[in-house]
């Protein structure tokens, strides 16, 4: 590390230098290079369970996961190469083994990080020929929550939201193996008045709003930038219409998932 806490690295053959303690998936950013990823985001603590971000450095024998190795000083780092590519593959494969093929009926189908990921890093065939598990749909987490548990990837991100942001600590893993699902705690409905942020935090359909649940598909609704109107902190959202009405509106970090550029400001 300099004595400016920087260090200097390699990715995909080009030299970057980054901030001592930043990952992988951060410092491939900055080479333009994108590393797929599902559990992780920046502001929360590493989970590293989707595996899905490996990457190769060589010389350190396995593969390993962008979001929880650091880039050091003289590290040659691949994010597609031969090797990755093939352990993404087998990745995607194993994610979407008991995931449900209801794109045609799933409310984050065009903004969906499994549909994206499936094209980008996926073969597009699968080696399992068993029946998939079968999970329950359509669980009530509230009055504004609806959780389909086969569509879950247990990436952990509404988990650790909830308990690292949120500090209501409601919502963990219950049963092992195929049979794992999420649970809330208690009575099984949410209570933190942060809840309706975990649906825009889930990479895949598993969390839907009630109140858009059903009502438009994406590619059908226009999407502008605005400010919300609900208090005096006038955060940035990105309002959802069709047919001249509103029908939704999500926070503005959302908006590297939609499907749609942004057409006027309203
Ligand atoms: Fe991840 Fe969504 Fe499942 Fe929560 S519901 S663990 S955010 S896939």
């Amino acid at each position: 590390m300099s004595d400016n806490g920087t260090v200097t690295l390699t990715i995909d053959g080009q030299e970057v230098t980054v901030p001592a303690g930043v990952n992988l998936i951060e410092a491939a950013q900055q080479v333009g290079s994108e590393v797929p990823h599902y559990c992780y985001h920046p502001r929360l603590e590493v989970a590293g369970n989707c595996r899905v971000c490996l990457v190769e450095v060589e010389g350190w024998g396995k593969l390993q996961i962008g979001c929880n190795t650091m880039a050091a000083d003289g590290m040659v780092v691949n994010t597609a190469n031969e090797r990755v590519n093939e352990a993404r593959e087998w990745i995607m494969e194993l994610l979407l083994v008991n995931h449900p093929l209801d794109c045609t009926i799933c409310d984050q189908a065009g903004e969906c990080k499994l549909q994206e990921y499936a094209v980008d890093h996926g073969s597009g065939v699968t080696e399992f020929d068993f029946e998939k598990a079968k999970k329950p749909k359509n669980i009530s987490w509230g009055d504004k929550v609806v959780f389909d548990s086969e569509r879950c990837i247990l990436c952990t991100r509404c988990v650790r939201f909830l308990d690292e942001i949120a500090g209501t600590d409601e919502v963990s893993i219950d049963k092992r193996g195929e049979k794992s699902t999420l649970i809330v705690k208690g009575d099984g409905k949410l209570t933190s008045p942060y809840q309706m942020n975990i649906i825009d935090l889930c990479p895949v359909g598993a969390l839907t709003s009630r109140d858009f649940r059903f009502k438009s598909r994406l590619w059908f609704m226009r999407f502008a930038d605005t400010v919300c109107t609900s208090c005096a902190r006038g955060c940035n959202v990105v309002a959802g219409s069709r047919n001249e009405r509103l029908l939704r509106m999500v926070p503005v970090s959302y908006t590297h998932l939609r499907a749609h550029e942004t057409q006027e400001v309203i």
